[in-house]
């Protein structure tokens, strides 16, 4: 059997103490250890040193927020300035660099930072609202609603015919890159439901059999990936060009030349941080 696949950002992290959050004064004393540490953000993003590590400082007292524990020692990050999400887009280059067992931490924070920096208002009734529970939920002091972060499932899926796979190309593409299509799940949807409308809206093809196959958190802003295989029907193509600027078949042989990243390969693969190059590593290792 292949390997269960392993997507970028996803792992054990931290450990998330969820008994302490809503216990104030633990959270308080766990902040006046000496030994507590606070993450250290840069341009919008936790900062990551020359060796893909996260950096830590002590902690300084800004609005903190309880990211949880490793080895018994509390970690904590804060609200970094600015109302913006950050754009995937400006931080592969950043993605690149940073350590795998560092990086369902990265998610961790950046997601819940970006929350926060989006939902700082009741959506009941408009009022200013605070970060509560160490920073996993937010309280309204007006009328007393309690939020609580969102997370976005979004399908991402190969669809595979007679052996060759289905990939597409967004207009924001590097030149030659094709990835697996993608979208939201919408309410009353579900993953398997998803997947065939995608499928459908974007390339014009018909799916039967739709299996999971690995998630991934993906914090631009807050995502959850879900990646699936699906088996078409046909291979006749209708593309979105709204959606996509292509989308095209490719043989197992395309897939292994890409991910080799060969300069005569039919196409340039999806980074390492993003889920779609994992779907594609376990196809060619034989899982789907
Ligand atoms: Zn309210």
């Amino acid at each position: 059997m292949p390997l269960p696949p392993d997507p970028f950002f996803a792992g054990p992290g931290l450990d998330r103490a969820d008994h302490l959050r809503a216990d104030s004064e633990a959270i308080a004393a766990l902040r006046d250890l000496s030994g507590a540490r606070q993450l250290a953000w840069e341009n919008g993003a936790p900062a990551i040193d020359g060796d893909g590590r996260l950096m830590w400082t002590g902690m300084t007292g800004e609005t903190p927020l309880f990211l949880g524990l490793q080895n018994g020692v509390p970690h904590f990050s804060t609200l970094p300035d600015g109302d913006a999400p950050v754009d995937s887009r400006a931080h592969f280059g950043l993605l690149s660099l940073l350590d795998s067992a560092e990086a369902p931490i990265f998610a961790a924070a950046l997601s819940l930072a970006n929350w926060h920096r989006r939902h700082r208002f009741c959506s009941v009734c408009g009022a200013a609202s605070e970060p509560n529970r160490g920073g996993w939920s937010r309280a309204c002091s007006s009328c007393g609603a309690e939020h609580y972060p969102r997370v976005d499932p979004v399908v991402i899926m190969l669809a595979e015919h007679d052996g060759r796979l289905l990939l597409g190309r967004q207009p924001h593409y590097p030149p030659g890159r094709y990835s697996a299509l993608a979208g939201f799940v919408e309410p009353g949807e579900t993953i398997e439901a998803a997947v065939a409308r995608e499928l459908g809206e974007e390339a014009g093809i018909e799916v039967g059999d739709v299996r999971y196959i690995a998630s991934q958190p993906w914090p631009f802003p807050s995502s959850l990936m879900i990646g699936a295989h699906a088996d078409a029907k046909g291979d006749a193509l209708t593309i979105d060009k709204n959606e996509l600027d292509d989308a095209r078949w490719f043989s197992r042989a395309d897939v292994v030349t890409a991910l080799e990243g060969k300069p005569d390969a039919a196409f340039l693969a999806p980074p390492r941080a993003a889920i779609a190059r994992t779907l594609l590593e376990a196809w060619v290792d034989g899982l789907k």
